[in-house]
């Protein structure tokens, strides 16, 4: 098994009260899994994936990845956890500003350790297949919300990851665009890698097998 979550709960308390976001969330994911996570907006969706990329804490409730009490252990352990086997595809992005695309890529395999050659040639592969070669030196501000919507796929990517977790990976490209990653998705997913994606499409539901409905903080069906 992958991952686990036991009876999560996440709520939010103010004067008015206490806003219950999930309610008794209880899931397995097993290695390999292709996930869809769906359900109408406000329903928690990303805060569930914020969880289960460690960025986010249950406000009560278990979470074990890979065997890991991610609940019990320190901040500093999580973040390892995290860059050692996570990429996150956020849906506002949240590249470096003050990095290029190509620097923003290519972050996480500084992290690993790599030989620079190594780094380079992983960036210039994955520049030539999301077509961005001639953008590599730009900086975000200077991209159309699709090509930084890339940039954060190539980003959360490049290191092949045992876990991919993605909030609307396509929310912003074009359909061809979309249908590409999506594709890609399912290669990595071939390959062995587990993703779970946030998505309002049915079409990009397809290429997963499995679709977790969250409705009203809660799992349906
Ligand atoms: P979804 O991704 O399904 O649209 P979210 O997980 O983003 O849902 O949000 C679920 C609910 O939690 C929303 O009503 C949102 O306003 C609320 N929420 C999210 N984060 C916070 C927060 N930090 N404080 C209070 N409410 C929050
Ligand atoms: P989504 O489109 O996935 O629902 P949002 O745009 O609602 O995401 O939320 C973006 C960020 O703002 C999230 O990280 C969420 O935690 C935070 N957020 C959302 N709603 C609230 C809220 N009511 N109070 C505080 N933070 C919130």
């Amino acid at each position: 098994m992958l991952l686990q979550l036991n009876k999560v709960f996440k709520w939010y308390d103010s004067k008015a009260g206490r806003t219950f976001i999930l309610r008794d969330v209880n899931f397995d994911v097993q290695e390999g899994e292709f996930i869809s996570i769906m359900g109408p907006s406000g329903s928690g969706k990303s805060t569930l994936l914020h969880i289960l990329g460690m960025m986010d804490e249950p406000s009560e409730g278990e979470y074990y990845f890979i065997e890991q009490p991610v609940h019990k252990i320190r901040e500093k352990q999580r973040s390892e956890l995290y860059k050692k086997y996570i990429g996150f595809v956020f849906q506002a992005y949240h590249l470096i500003d003050e990095l290029t695309v190509y620097e923003n890529i290519e972050t996480p395999l500084l992290y690993h350790g790599m030989k620079s050659s190594e780094r380079q040639s992983l960036v210039a592969d994955i520049l030539d297949r999301f077509h961005m070669v001639g953008k590599k030196d730009l900086f975000p501000s200077q991209l159309s919300g699709g090509q930084q919507q890339l940039v954060g796929i190539a980003r959360a990517i490049i290191t092949k990851p045992k876990l991919i977790l993605a909030d609307e990976p396509t929310g912003n490209l074009n359909s061809k665009q979309g249908e590409e990653i999506m594709d890609l998705f399912k290669q990595l997913n071939q390959e062995g890698v587990t993703i779970i994606q946030v998505t309002h499409s049915e079409k990009n539901a397809a290429y997963g097998s499995r679709i977790i409905n969250l409705f009203d903080g809660r799992i349906e069906g």
